[in-house]
């Protein structure tokens, strides 16, 4: 999953240099970080994924139909309120795991009636958004503008709904045919 950089909670983390830090400093960086410790166990914390290091504006990875091959990158659920950014960690934890559930699309690529493509790559990363979207829908505004883009592609030609059924099972030519006939 692919995001935008954005702006950190680095304010509540600063609390915690010894500069001038009062008791009071002290005690409302630890409610945060406790805060924070409970929001990645309630999200993330619940799957198996490895917390890794990924290239910029990469936010998790998995393999297709590989149970526990999910990873997140810790620095992308930084929030702009708490520590942690909770709608995005459960997203996250929503969309690496769906590619650990899904198979592989029967096809690189599928062409309409229309003379449009949708390529295997899009219509994995649009079930996975979707399954993200029912989860956490404010954590789709934070995904990177390729990504916004392919899931509204590949969803003006199918309900979100079966957008995300038909990628769990990799069914990019029943997919297909299904717009074909729908359009005939
Ligand atoms: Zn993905």
């Amino acid at each position: 999953m692919q995001t935008e950089t954005h702006e950190s909670a680095r304010d509540v983390l600063d609390g915690l240099e010894p500069q001038g830090s009062s008791e009071g400093d002290l005690s409302v960086a630890a409610t945060h970080l406790e805060r924070a410790s409970r929001d990645i166990e309630e999200t993330v914390g619940k799957t198996n994924a490895l917390n890794l290091r990924l290239p910029e504006g990469v936010a998790g990875q998995a393999r297709l139909g590989a149970t526990g091959s999910d990873s997140f990158d810790a620095r992308s659920l930084e929030g702009e309120e708490g520590v942690v950014d909770v709608e995005m960690a459960k997203g996250l934890a929503a969309h690496e795991q769906f590619h650990t559930e899904q198979s592989e699309p029967d096809a690189e690529e599928v062409t309409l009636g229309t003379g449009e493509k949708i390529m295997a790559h899009d219509f994995i990363e649009a079930g996975a958004i979707a399954a993200q979207e029912k989860v956490a829908p404010g954590s789709i505004r934070k995904l990177s503008l390729g990504y916004q883009a392919l899931y509204a592609k590949v969803c003006r030609f199918g309900s979100k709904n079966r957008v995300e059924e038909l990628s769990r099972k990799g069914e990019l030519r029943r997919f297909a045919s299904e717009i074909t006939a729908q359009a005939a």
